[in-house]
């Protein structure tokens, strides 16, 4: 099915069930409301010229227009192009000349971030671009106008032409390792992987689903937006950023039953003063991704937020994004331990990543996905893809993985993060998980550096606690004894405030093994 064939089915199937409320504007929109707004947009954008295959740029921080663009591009077989809402002036402009961006849907600002301010500084040098329509100004307002003078009998042309292959969605991947790498997907890629995430949640027209990630990423736009409306269940935009007192407001006022976040999302809700304060008795479910979760931190949501059946989910980009995912009758101890089993319909091994041979359950190697979620190819980058997909259409993700005898997934790191010192395989995971446990550390992280003996020597850089002194690498080498093997412990510290990260999070080693070399030389 194509995203607006399924959105149409749920809208003749719940038509009066919430679809969307937006907790900073007040919006609220039942099914059968969201089904007319995203086809006023989706007409308008017909008049503003989009046609089939166009790419509309989409930059804005969560609010309920951002989700009726999401479905109105999708109705007309336009393809969306999310962007990040920490993009500065040079990122967009990349973003917008890879994609080819004609139409660039945007809010006017975002905390610090003068949006319009920025496309009108990129305009000149992105020639594809046509049209800025900025929420909250008249090119909004018309093109709401020109929607509501538009034919409905000409869209639906236009819908019955679409293929559920086409490509509906350029999403860019994080970065982490380089430069952000334009993932395409088509309607059967995520509106499949949202439906079946959905599913293993056990989302109903019953259920309401807080979403305080980014729809920019498939967190949001996918696990969240897809999930919920294939279901007929609520979309909850608690407010346009992450906050953890307005997602717990969000979640009580609006009765919640899902919430979203990252690990570290759900720690600052923890963390709250006045966290007992809040009736958050509706939780029943939720998904936690796209880092490590401590232990604790999983034992709190259950226990304190009574999430019984919160998620882990593992997946990238390239791949819609969930490839496993624990299931809610899963132990506490697997949904620590692992990010879970193959979703339905899809595949999953571990191979050797210089051999490509499947590698016997418990040992690690490289983990690759199969099947429907799997990209289209990045934009536009024919050799990219050809790197990252192989003939028989399996996906390398680049991660390192282990898969136990029950097909559970353990995620050990990233194959670029892997050091080989003197020919030993390190695993930077493993020792940063013993510098956890150093009293004075805030934060570690183990790179490889270049070494004429070794050919890789360990360095770690670790940020400390307040008041504490400066590790040397004496007191590392100290601490580390006993601890883990030899060749494992890091030859070189550096003490830092702050490690480079990405937008999303995601501490960037690329740069750090970068900023390394200089230091060592
Ligand atoms: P880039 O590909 O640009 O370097 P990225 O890989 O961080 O950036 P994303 O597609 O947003 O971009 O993230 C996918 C990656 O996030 C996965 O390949 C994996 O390394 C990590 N990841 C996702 N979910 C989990 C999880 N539950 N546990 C551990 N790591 C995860
Ligand atoms: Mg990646």
């Amino acid at each position: 099915d194509t995203i607006g064939g399924n959105l149409a089915r749920t809208v003749a199937a719940h038509p009066d069930r919430d679809a969307l409320v937006d907790r900073a504007s007040g919006l609220r929109l039942t099914y059968a409301e969201f089904g007319a707004e995203v086809q006023r947009v989706a007409l308008g954008l017909l008049d503003l010229g989009v046609v089939q295959g166009d790419r509309v740029g989409l930059w804005s921080p969560n609010r309920s227009e951002w989700v009726l663009v999401q479905y109105a591009t999708a109705r007309i077989g336009a393809v969306l192009v999310n962007i990040n809402p920490a993009y500065r002036t040079h990122e967009l402009e990349y973003v917008l000349n890879q994609a080819g961006v004609s139409v660039l849907v945007a809010a006017p600002s975002f905390k610090t971030s003068d949006y319009a301010g920025m496309i009108e500084r990129v305009r000149g040098k992105c020639p594809d671009l046509r049209e800025a329509v900025l929420f909250d100004g008249p090119a909004w307002d018309a093109l709401l106008a020109a929607g509501d003078g538009g034919d409905p009998g000409r869209l639906a042309g236009i819908e019955a032409t679409l293929s559920p292959d086409d490509p509906v969605n350029i999403q860019y991947t994080s970065g982490t390792t380089g430069f952000p790498k334009g993932a395409t997907l088509s309607h059967h890629n995520i509106l499949n992987n949202g439906f079946s995430v959905g599913e293993l949640l056990g989302y109903t027209e019953a259920d309401r689903v807080c979403i305080p990630v980014p729809f920019y990423h498939c967190f949001g736009m996918v696990m969240g937006n897809l999930a919920a409306t294939t279901h007929g269940a609520c979309m909850v935009i608690p407010g346009p950023g992450f906050d953890p007192a307005t997602a717990l407001d969000a979640v009580q006022a609006e009765r919640c039953t899902s919430l979203y976040g990252v690990p570290a999302m759900f720690i600052a809700e923890l963390a709250l003063p006045d966290f007992d304060s809040y009736d958050l008795s509706t939780l029943r479910t939720g998904i936690m991704a796209g880092s490590p979760c401590p232990v604790e931190v999983m034992r709190q949501v259950i226990d304190r937020m009574g999430m019984a059946e919160v998620s882990i989910c593992y997946g990238m980009t390239e791949t819609s994004p969930v490839s496993t995912q624990t299931r809610t009758d899963d132990s506490v101890e697997r949904r620590v331990s692992t990010v879970g089993r193959v979703g339905p319909h899809l595949e999953v091994k571990v191979v050797d990543p210089d051999s490509g041979v499947t590698v016997p359950r418990g040992t690690p190697g490289e983990l690759c996905t199969r099947g429907y979620s799997v990209m289209l190819g990045y934009w536009n980058e024919p050799d990219r893809t050809a790197e990252v997909i192989d003939a028989g259409r399996w996906m390398h993700t680049g991660d390192l993985a282990v898969m136990d005898h029950d097909g559970y997934v353990g995620i050990t790191g990233r194959i670029k993060d892997m050091v080989i010192r003197g020919g030993e395989n390190v695993y930077p995971r493993e020792v940063e998980e013993v510098l956890y446990t150093h009293p004075d550390l805030l934060d570690a992280q183990v790179i490889g550096v270049p070494d004429h003996r070794y050919g890789e020597e360990l360095m770690v850089w670790v940020r400390m606690r307040d008041g504490a002194e400066p590790l040397t690498a004496d007191a590392l080498r100290a601490f580390c004894e006993g601890r883990i093997a030899h060749y494992k412990i890091p030859r070189y510290v550096h003490v830092v405030d702050e490690f480079p990260m990405t937008v999303t999070g995601k501490v960037r080693k690329v740069e750090m093994r970068e900023e390394a070399v200089r230091l060592l030389d």
